[in-house]
């Protein structure tokens, strides 16, 4: 999986493209990524008594990922990513600055 959590991608195709957002969540297996504000869809809720009125709610659903493109954290520009060996770690390189992507997101 080229994406990681905490990306910023732009949506290249599907009714949210041209929106940016970071990657919420990533689903390798899904071949999908959850990204925030984008993909929204409004759920009707219906009441289940009174501590649940019901109402609409807003769910993220996961988007894949070919249709979303990386954004360049230092060229800010819509890139691919490329893989560099360095001694036996694979690092993530941006394709049109040769600049290694750093994830931000939490590791475990
Ligand atoms: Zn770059």
């Amino acid at each position: 999986m080229k994406l990681k959590v905490n990306d910023t991608i732009k949506v290249t195709l599907g009714k949210d493209r041209g929106k940016t957002g970071k990657i919420e969540k990533v689903l390798p297996k899904a071949n999908t990524v959850v990204v925030t504000g984008v993909n929204v869809y409004k759920k009707n809720l219906k009441p289940k008594g009174e501590k649940e009125p019901g109402g609409i709610i807003d769910i993220t659903k996961p988007l894949s990922i070919s249709k979303v493109a990386l954004i360049c954290p230092k060229c800010h520009l819509q890139t691919r990513i490329g893989f560099q060996g360095i001694g036996k770690k694979k690092i993530r390189i941006c394709k049109k600055c040769k600049k290694p992507i750093k994830s931000s997101g939490t590791k475990k």
